[in-house]
């Protein structure tokens, strides 16, 4: 017996049971890997894993918004943060993950806790008591076909895509460097592969001529969202719009002549040895022989092995601020809530915080009470208030978390004051939020 189902132990899933366990409810929560059953961009069995990037992005929580939405879910006892921190690798002022440990961390603390009983199985129906669903970008057909019937609209669909992984000692040192971007010494966090004119030009004709992964008929007439848009279609737009992007070389200098070359491709640490690292923004539908052998074109790169190839995957969501009410149910079926990346936001850390919330509105419906949804000048009540309401839901998009969807600061400001007054006031605002109501008058007796 249990008080919750929570279907999905990804990162929303994840961060939702341990909430609802936290509180002291039973939780049941069902996970399809490990019974046989896998997603088109999952590799393991590990709860929470990371489909392609090891980075929760920007862990600046004073200019800003993902970094304050780090903080405000360490503040409210996050485990997908807790296990983060403590499998951290360097990334500049990104927090990015050794993928497996960390992963390894969230599947331990659900499975040891008392509250959670893991099972893996897949889901085909709706569950008819208290659940959440967070089976994510990927839901498994049957699940999606049930979510179709109930809540009566199309879903929508995107693609995202999977950046390379490379074997750090097959790169060639004597060609690329350490640095991060304007380096002043202290931080060495990427790889930089340097390119003259002449490789870059080829280079860009191999990425627009090269032989691409065929669209499925169901994939076609998808958008790409475009935080994660595939390097051949960025070359496309133009012959110099990967300089102005992933392959920028500002602030670059290469050691060997001391100067910023044409362009540059970086790679990023991806885990704890630093063994293995994937190369920046180089999301691809290329076929897997091309990439090879057009990445084996980088200078620093021709003897590369790859752990991973990069590839290209649907994207599932619903129609939220049509189909959600402001506590993330379903309003024709107030028993289900959703939570993560189905529920239209984008992101890792996103899906988490959504997971987060979804946990703390059912707990406060198992007391028979009810919680207020976090401010707007909060990250997570800007995110919660972007998927329940504020958007349009006809042109509904995925979306990061970021200063467009909080309310906007009063009156003229600098611009380099105003990420700060956005987090200050956040910060206020998550303080009046958890802090708990004055106690109730008692009533005198007559
Ligand atoms: P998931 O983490 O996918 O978790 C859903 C879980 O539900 C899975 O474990 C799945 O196995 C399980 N499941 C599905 N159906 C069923 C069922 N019927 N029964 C039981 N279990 C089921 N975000 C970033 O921030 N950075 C990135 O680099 C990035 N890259 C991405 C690359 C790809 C290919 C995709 C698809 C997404 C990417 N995202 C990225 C977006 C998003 O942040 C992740 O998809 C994130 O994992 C979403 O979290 P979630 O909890 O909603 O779903």
């Amino acid at each position: 017996t249990h008080d919750i189902h929570i279907v999905g132990g990804g990162l929303a899933g994840s961060e939702a049971a341990w909430q609802l366990a936290e509180a002291g409810f039973k939780v049941r929560l069902s996970e399809m890997r490990g019974s046989g059953e896998t997603t088109a961009a999952h590799q393991t069995d590990g709860l929470a894993e990371l489909v392609c990037s090891n980075s929760f992005r920007s862990d600046d929580a004073e200019a800003n918004a993902v970094g304050l939405l780090h903080q405000e879910m360490r503040t409210l006892g996050s485990l997908i943060l807790t296990q983060a921190d403590a499998h951290r690798v360097p990334a500049g002022s990104a927090l990015a993950v050794d993928r497996d440990g960390y992963s390894h961390g969230v599947t331990q603390a659900l499975a040891d806790h008392p509250n959670v009983t893991l099972v893996r199985e897949r889901i085909d129906a709706l569950p008819d008591g208290p659940a959440i669903l967070a089976t994510g970008p990927l839901t498994a057909p049957s699940l999606a076909t049930a979510i179709g019937d109930a809540t009566g609209a199309e879903a929508l669909a995107f693609f995202d895509a999977l950046a390379p992984i490379v074997h750090r000692d097959s790169i060639d040192m004597d060609v690329a460097w350490f640095a991060s971007r304007w380096d002043k010494g202290e931080t060495k966090d990427y790889i930089n592969c340097p390119m003259d004119k002449d490789q870059y030009l080829a280079f860009h004709a191999g990425l627009v001529e090269g032989e691409k992964t065929p669209f499925k008929d169901w994939e076609k007439d998808t958008p790409y969202f475009d935080g994660c848009m595939p390097i051949e279609v960025m070359a496309e737009r133009g012959v110099d719009t990967l300089r102005y992007g992933p392959m920028k070389p500002v602030g670059l200098d290469n050691p060997k002549t001391g100067r910023w070359p044409y362009a540059v491709v970086q790679l990023r640490q991806d885990n704890a040895l630093g063994t293995l690292w994937n190369i920046v923004g180089f999301q691809t539908k290329l076929k897997h022989a091309e990439q090879v052998r057009l990445f084996r074109t980088i200078p620093g790169l021709q003897n590369a092995e790859f752990a991973r190839l990069g590839g290209l995957h649907r994207n599932t969501f619903i129609r939220s601020p049509e189909l959600l009410d402001g506590t993330l149910r379903l309003k024709n079926r107030p028993n289900l809530r959703f939570a993560g990346q189905i529920t239209g936001c984008e992101g890792y850390i996103e899906s988490a915080a959504i997971g987060m919330l979804a946990g703390r509105f059912a707990i406060a419906e198992l007391r028979g009470e009810t919680l207020a949804p976090p401010p707007p000048e909060t990250a997570l009540g800007a995110l919660l208030g972007h998927i329940t309401g504020a958007a349009v839901a006809e042109t509904y998009q995925p979306m990061n978390v970021n200063f467009g969807l909080f309310p906007p600061i009063e009156g003229r400001t600098k611009k380099a004051d105003r990420k700060r007054m956005y987090t200050d006031r956040g910060r206020a605002a998550l303080a009046g939020w958890i802090s708990p109501p004055p106690p109730r008058q008692p009533v005198a007796d007559m």
